[in-house]
This record gives C-alpha cells, structure tokens and sequence, in this order.
C-alpha cells in the first residue's frame, strides 16, 4: 500500500513500534501522544528471542545490543528456603534454538531507541500533547480529534493507547473496564556497583513463594539490576499510575519475610515503586482487534499479567504483522488489510494472555500444588521453562 496515511494513537513500545514498522514501507505517519513530551517510566523488560528478532527485522540491532544485558541462564529458586530448583540456559543456548538471543533492557532505554528510530525515519509527525478523544469513520476515511479540539483525517487508525485505551471502543462496543488483579508489582533499580558482590548478578533469578515471586536480572549491559516482585496484595493504589511511590515496609507488609539472599537484595534496594496490575480476559476473535479502519495493538487490545514477560513483546509482534498486512494494495484495502492483520494475531495473543494468567497461579501455588510444582521443575526444569511455542514463532 504505498504511502496511505497512518494515523496512531499512543506513544508507548506499541505505538513507537508500529510507527517504525510502518514507516519503513514508506506510509506516512501521524502519531498522538497525550504526554506534553515522550518518555518512559517502569524498570526492565525482557525480550525473548521472538521479540529480539523482531527488532533485529526493524533495523534496530546495533543500538539493542548496545542497551541489553544477555543473560547466561535463568535460574528458579525458593523464595523461602533460598535453594534453586531449576535451571534454563539462555545465553548462546538460546541463539542455537531459536536464531536470536534472550536479551534484558531497561524499559526507557528500549523507549528511546525506538523513538529515535521513528525520528530517523522521516516518515513519523510526532504530535505531543494530543490526547485522542474520538474516532469518526468518513467514506473511506477515519478522523480523529483530540481533548484540544485538534482533528486529523487519516486512511487508518491504530488504537496504541495502552490499558485504559479510548480507542477500543471503536472495535469493541461495550468493552468492560479492565479487570483489577489484586496482584501489585514492586519495582527496583540499582546500580550493580553499589551492591555488594554476592548481590551482583548476571543471570534472571526467578523466588517462587507462597502467592508471591520475584524476578531479579541485568538490564544497561549489566550495569544495573532490576528487581521486581509481584504478590497478591490489596491493590497499592491508583491502577492507572504506573509509577505509584511505596516503599520497603509496604512490600515487607505485603510479602513478610523471605530467604536471606532475597532479603538482602531487597533491603540493598535505594527505593521502591508499585504498580497495581490490572488484565482483560484473553481475546476470543480477531473482531476484538480490528473493525473496518480502525484496529488495536499492544495493551489496548490484550493487557496481560507480567508472568510470561510478554506484554511488550506482544506488542512489537503487531506492530511488525501490522505492517506485513498493510503492505501492498491501496486505502481501499485498509479494512481488508486490518482485518487480516487481526486474523494473524489475534489468537497467538489469547494464547499468551491465558499462559501469562496460568502461570501465575502456577507461580503463587501453595500447599500440594507447590510441592507438586517443585518436583516437576527439579525433574524436568529445563524442559518446563522453556517455551518453543512462544519463541520460536
Ligand atoms: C511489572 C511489569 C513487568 C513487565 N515486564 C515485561 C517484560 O519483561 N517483557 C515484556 O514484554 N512486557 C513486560 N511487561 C508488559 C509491558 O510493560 C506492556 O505490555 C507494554 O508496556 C504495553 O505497551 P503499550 O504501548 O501497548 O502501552 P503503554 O505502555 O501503556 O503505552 C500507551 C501510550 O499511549 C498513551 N495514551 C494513552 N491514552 C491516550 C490517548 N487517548 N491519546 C493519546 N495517547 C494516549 C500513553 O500516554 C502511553 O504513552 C511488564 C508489565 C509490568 C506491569
């Protein structure tokens, strides 16, 4: 489709992804993000290979590899009693598997790479302060306008607007909100230098616990260390603030006392912030995520818990399918373009959505089912962490 006119809401790693994508087959593009200026908040995020040879296709390599810390093994332990209970390697193990490494990146730094690239292009009318407010399809067209009365026409409209998305309304008539969790994710960074060095790490440490885990690994080439931990508490406050202010003794409130190793770490933390979790059911049909000329991509289509570190992941595979079904053909193909764009993602995200889900409760598991948990990942670890479905695709 040469040069349609590509209109996209949200400038999250949805927005900033499809728009780069996009923009490398030559559409022309206007992006609204309703933040007076870019950024990113939050800490890390992994990428599986799935999502780092999706970035390789986008042309961003060289400034990834520059960002990313590359794991050598992802090791699960007990979050009680310290000990590990199962290992995975990552390293050159992963680039043998499945073609593309396992990498970890600090979520800001991936943010900026990406806006980067979309400056780069040429293609991409960056439009700040623009919070879209209402879609109207026209023959042939889609106009939008902002809270600031702003309006632009477009071929198409891409809904990137994250959890609490204005735009799927317009896919999804009488879309419930999303769903409260009752999980909460505590969130930490340090530099590794400040830490004592049987804290440093250069591997993803996974603690299952008791309706809790957490996550440690190195993002900024291994300069820093990422921590997370995710329990199920009393929602910690505002779900849409991403970044709420907590502190030690909230966590501690939240998941009392864990194993040594783990109690260091998180008391050698210099802050904390929360971030109340908040999911969708997993999609039941691509009409869920594209309508005439008007479609969905990332969390505005199909929020997930944190479980299977996929959320972002899912994202950049839209973008990079988006663009596919744009490709050829002209605006009067866009409503056949998206929906065949919906047709070829819709069910591998219902997919991860429900793993993302089992695997918290697999995680959380108490009693028989912990014990029974433990014992199949001492007896066949590698093979259950593993995910060919998901990263070989
Ligand atoms: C604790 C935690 C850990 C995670 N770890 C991982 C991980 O390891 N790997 C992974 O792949 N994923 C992970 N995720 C998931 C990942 O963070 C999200 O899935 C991803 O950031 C979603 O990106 P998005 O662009 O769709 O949405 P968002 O990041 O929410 O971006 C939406 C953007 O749209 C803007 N916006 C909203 N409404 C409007 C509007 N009306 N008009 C204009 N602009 C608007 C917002 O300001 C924002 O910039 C994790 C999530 C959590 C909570």
């Amino acid at each position: 489709m040469p040069a349609a006119h590509i209109l996209i809401a949200g400038g999250g790693i949805a927005g900033l992804a499809s728009a780069l994508a996009l923009a490398r087959r030559r559409h022309r593009i206007d992006l609204f993000e309703q933040a007076v200026a870019f950024g990113e908040v939050g800490a890390g995020i992994q990428l599986g290979p799935n999502v780092t040879r999706r970035l390789q296709s986008l042309g961003v390599w060289e400034p990834l590899v520059r960002i990313a810390a590359r794991p050598e093994s992802l090791v699960v332990r007990s979050a009680t009693g310290g000990r590990e209970i199962a290992r995975l390697q990552l390293g050159n193990a992963m680039l043998r598997s499945y073609g593309s490494p396992y990498l970890c990146v600090h979520r800001a730094d991936l943010h900026a790479l990406l806006l980067a690239a979309v400056r780069g292009s040429g293609a991409v009318t960056l439009n700040t302060g623009a919070r879209v407010d209402q879609a109207v399809a026209r023959a042939g067209a889609v106009c939008v306008s902002s809270t600031d009365s702003r309006a632009w026409e477009g071929d198409a409209l891409i809904g990137a607007d994250g959890l609490w998305s204005a735009v799927r309304s317009r896919v999804i008539e009488d879309s419930p909100p999303p769903r409260a969790t009752g999980h909460t994710a505590w969130r930490a960074l340090i530099e590794q230098s400040a830490l004592p060095a049987a804290l440093r790490s250069t591997q993803i440490t996974v603690w299952l616990g008791p309706r809790l885990h957490a996550v440690a690994y190195p993002v900024r080439r291994g300069d820093a260390l990422n921590v997370v931990v995710l329990a199920e508490a009393a929602p910690a406050g505002d779900a849409r603030d991403w970044d709420q202010a907590s502190s030690l003794a909230a966590l501690q409130t939240a998941v009392g006392r864990t194993c040594a190793s783990l109690q260091a770490l998180l008391e050698a933390m210099p802050s904390w912030g929360a971030w109340t979790l908040s999911d969708r059911a997993p999609l039941t049909g691509p009409e869920q995520m594209a309508s005439e000329r008007v479609a969905l991509a990332g969390d505005a289509a199909h929020p997930m818990l944190p479980y299977l570190a996929q959320g972002a992941g899912m994202a950049i595979e839209d973008a990079v399918a988006l663009a596919d079904a744009l490709d050829g053909g002209d605006s009067e193909a866009v409503p056949a373009a998206l929906a065949r764009y919906a047709a070829a993602r819709w069910e591998r995200n219902a997919q991860v959505q429900a793993r993302a889900r089992r695997n918290g409760e697999i995680f959380h598991a108490t009693g028989l089912v912990r014990m029974g948990r433990d014992a199949a990942l001492r007896l066949f670890g590698a093979r259950l962490l593993d995910q060919p479905w998901l990263y070989g695709a």
